[in-house]
C-alpha cells in the first residue's frame, strides 16, 4: 500500500500542524524543522508533486501562494526587514517532501548563495 501524502493530510486537517492560513486553495503551517525563527511553509490543496508538474492551468495557484506568501510575511512581522521564499525542486534542491510547498522564512539575516 503506497503511503499517504503527509502534506495532503495536513491539508485535509487529518494530521496536526500548527496551521497560521488557509482558505479554500491553499494552507499555511509552522515548519516541524524550522531553519529561521520564522519557517512557515505554504501548500496547495491539490497535490502536486514537483515544481515539474505544474501546468499554465496551475499559475493563478502559484501567484496566490506567493501572495499568500507576502500577507504572512507582513502579519508575522517579517517585511520591515525582509524575507526568503523558495521552493526546492527534486533532489539536487533538497526536495524531500512530494507535494509542492513555499518555504517562507525570515528573522534572520541569510547567506547567498544556499549552500
Ligand atoms: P523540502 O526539503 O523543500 O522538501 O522541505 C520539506 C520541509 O517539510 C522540511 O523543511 C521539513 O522540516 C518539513 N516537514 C516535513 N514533515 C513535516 C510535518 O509533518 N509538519 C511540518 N513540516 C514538515
Amino acid at each position: 500500500m503506497t503511503q499517504p501524502c503527509i502534506f495532503c493530510e495536513i491539508a485535509a486537517g487529518r494530521m496536526d500542524a500548527e496551521i497560521v492560513h488557509q482558505d479554500e486553495r491553499v494552507v499555511a503551517f509552522r515548519d516541524i524543522h524550522p531553519q529561521a525563527p520564522t519557517h512557515v511553509l505554504i501548500i496547495p490543496r491539490k497535490h502536486i508533486v514537483s515544481m515539474l508538474e505544474i501546468g499554465d492551468d496551475d499559475a493563478p495557484l502559484i501567484g496566490h501562494m506567493h501572495v499568500t506568501a507576502k500577507n504572512l510575511a507582513q502579519t508575522l512581522g517579517l517585511a520591515q526587514r525582509g524575507y526568503r521564499s523558495i521552493f526546492n525542486c527534486g533532489q539536487d534542491a533538497g526536495q524531500t517532501v512530494w507535494h509542492i510547498h513555499l518555504h517562507l522564512m525570515g528573522g534572520r539575516s541569510m547567506g547567498w548563495p544556499p549552500w
